[in-house]
C-alpha cells in the first residue's frame, strides 16, 4: 500500500512537474509586449564595435517617448570617445510618498560577437523553438533589459506610481571592458543614475533535472564578486649561445616562479556574503561531506578541516578566497639562443574585502625570486569596495516571499560571482547592487557568450512577473 501510494505520489508529483515546466508562448497583452522588446533588441546588432548599443538605446528610447514619457527623463548618454557606445537612462517618478532615494534597473545592451556561420540559426533574429528562445543576448543580457523596459511601460499605461523613482539604466561597453557605460555613468552622470541600491543581472534560478522535465532547485542574489586583476611577469637575462647555458635562465627562472605559485593557496576570506551562501546552498548540496563542510565553515571560518574539503571542488575554493593563476606564457627569441626574456601574465580573483596591492605582496614573496619583476596590467585599485555586506534585509525578505509564492519551498541563496559584472562598478561608488532575476534554468544551459545562446520561455514569462512583483513591493516603501 505503501508503496503503491508512494509510486501514485510520484508520478502525480512528474506530471505536474513536466506540466509546471511545459514550454508555453505569451498568453497575457503584457507577455505579448515583452516578448515584441525582447525581440527587437535581439534583431539589433549590438555586438561592440561591429554594432551598435546606441542603435537599441534609441529603439527603447522611442518606446518610452511613445508611451508618454517627458523627454527629459528620457536620456540617451553617448560615450564622448565613441557615438556606437549608447547608454539609455529612464525615470519613471514615484509619488514622493516615500523619501528614500531611487531602485536603479539596470541591464546592459551590448552582446559579444556571434557570428552567423557558427551558429544554427541567425544570431541577431530571436528563434522561438522547443520551449526556448534562441538569439545573441537571448541570456546575457537582453532578457533582463526587455523585461524591465517592458514593466516600465506597463506601470505608465496603466497609471501605477512607486512611492520613490525607479531608475532604468540600459548600458553598453559591458563585454567588452573597454568604454563601460556605468563606469561613465558613475563619473560623470552621477545625478541621473544616484539610488539606494541597484538590481542587475549575476543572479537567477537554477534547475534540476533533464529537457522539459526539470524543477526549480533553488534562486539566487548575487551580492558580491570578486574582483579580476591580471600582473605581467618578467624576467630579463643578457642571454648568449645556448651552447654554453649558464645557471642563470630567464626561462627557468620564471618557471620555477610559477610551479611555487602553484603550490600556494590564498588564505581563507569569508565574508558576510560567502558566509550566508555557504549556510544556505548546504541544504541543496548533494554531496554530505561538502554540505557539512559548508555548514561548518560557516559557523566558523577558521576551520581548516572544512576549508580543505570544500577546496576540491573547483567553484568552492573559488569562493573562499582569492586566487591567482598563470593564463599566458612567453620567452626566448631563438631555438639556438639562451632566453632573454620570459614572460607570463597572472590573473587574479581577488577576495572584495582584499586589495590589489595585497595580491601583488603575496605573489611577490610566494614567486620568490627578485629577478622576477611583477607590475599590474591596469591597475582596479578604486574597484575594491573593501566590504562585502550581507544583503539589505528588505531585499531578501522580498525575494524570499516571492520565491516562495511563485515556486515553493526552495532556498533564496546569496552568491558572490568568481566572474564580474557591471555590479562592481556600483558597489565601488557605494550602490549596494543586487544581481537577481527570477530567471531560471540548468547549469550551464544558457551557453551565454557561446554558440546558440538560449533562454527557456517559461523562464522567461516567470522572470517577467517575478520582476514585476519584485519592483512594486521594493518600490512602495
Ligand atoms: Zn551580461
Amino acid at each position: 500500500m505503501k508503496r503503491i501510494l508512494g509510486s501514485l505520489v510520484s508520478i502525480v508529483l512528474a506530471a505536474s512537474l513536466v506540466e509546471a515546466q511545459a514550454p508555453r508562448g505569451a498568453s497575457t497583452p503584457r507577455e505579448k509586449l515583452a516578448r515584441e522588446i525582447y525581440a527587437e533588441l535581439v534583431g539589433i546588432n549590438t555586438v561592440d564595435v561591429a554594432g551598435s548599443p546606441t542603435r537599441a538605446a534609441r529603439a527603447m528610447a522611442k518606446r518610452f517617448i511613445d508611451a508618454g514619457f517627458p523627454a527629459e527623463d528620457v536620456k540617451i548618454i553617448l560615450h564622448p570617445d565613441d557615438s556606437t557606445r549608447g547608454n539609455l537612462v529612464v525615470r519613471y517618478r514615484g509619488s514622493g510618498k516615500s523619501k528614500a532615494k531611487p531602485i536603479l534597473l539596470l541591464a546592459h545592451i551590448d552582446v559579444v560577437q556571434a557570428l552567423k556561420s557558427d551558429w544554427s540559426r541567425d544570431p541577431f533574429t530571436l528563434f522561438e523553438e522547443n520551449g526556448f528562445f534562441y538569439g545573441r543576448g537571448s541570456a546575457d543580457d537582453k532578457a533582463m533589459a526587455s523585461i524591465f523596459v517592458a514593466n516600465l511601460l506597463q506601470y505608465k499605461a496603466e497609471g501605477w506610481k512607486p512611492d520613490r523613482d525607479l531608475i532604468l539604466a540600459l548600458t553598453a561597453g559591458e563585454e567588452s571592458g573597454e568604454m563601460n557605460g556605468v563606469e561613465l555613468l558613475i563619473a560623470k552622470y552621477r545625478d541621473l543614475i544616484d539610488a539606494e541600491y541597484a538590481i542587475n543581472e549575476g543572479g537567477g534560478g537554477v534547475l534540476d533535472g533533464e529537457g522539459m522535465n526539470v524543477r526549480p532547485l533553488f534562486n539566487t542574489i548575487q551580492a558580491a564578486e570578486k574582483v579580476p586583476e591580471n600582473f605581467t611577469l618578467t624576467v630579463h637575462n643578457p642571454g648568449g649561445h645556448s651552447s654554453v647555458p649558464r645557471p642563470d635562465n630567464a626561462i627557468y627562472s620564471l618557471a620555477n616562479g610559477l610551479v611555487r605559485l602553484s603550490h600556494f593557496t590564498f588564505p581563507v576570506a569569508v565574508n558576510p556574503v560567502t558566509r550566508s551562501y555557504f549556510e544556505a546552498n548546504a541544504k541543496v548540496e548533494k554531496r554530505p561531506e561538502m554540505a557539512a563542510a559548508m555548514r561548518a565553515i560557516a559557523a566558523n571560518p577558521a576551520d581548516s578541516a572544512a576549508a580543505a574539503t570544500l577546496s576540491t571542488d573547483p567553484l568552492y575554493a573559488s569562493t573562499l578566497r582569492t586566487t591567482c593563476v598563470a593564463t599566458l606564457l612567453n620567452g626566448g627569441h631563438a631555438d639556438n639562443a639562451l632566453p632573454q626574456t620570459a614572460t607570463a601574465n597572472v590573473n587574479c580573483r581577488i577576495a572584495p574585502t582584499s586589495s590589489d596591492d595585497e595580491a601583488m605582496a603575496t605573489l611577490v614573496r610566494v614567486l620568490g625570486d627578485t629577478s622576477i619583476s611583477v607590475v599590474f596590467r591596469d591597475p582596479v585599485r578604486e574597484l575594491f569596495p573593501k566590504s562585502a555586506e550581507a544583503v539589505k534585509p528588505v531585499v531578501l525578505s522580498a525575494v524570499t516571499d516571492l520565491t516562495k509564492k511563485m515556486w515553493g519551498d526552495i532556498p533564496v541563496i546569496p552568491v558572490m560571482s568568481t566572474g564580474a559584472t557591471d555590479g562592481r562598478f556600483l558597489r565601488a561608488a557605494g550602490i549596494p547592487t543586487y544581481g537577481v532575476s527570477g530567471i531560471f534554468s540548468l547549469p550551464r544551459e544558457t551557453n551565454a557568450h557561446g554558440r546558440d545562446e538560449k533562454l527557456r520561455t517559461k523562464s522567461y514569462y516567470d522572470g517577467l512577473a517575478f520582476l514585476d512583483a519584485l519592483v512594486r513591493r521594493l518600490a512602495s516603501r
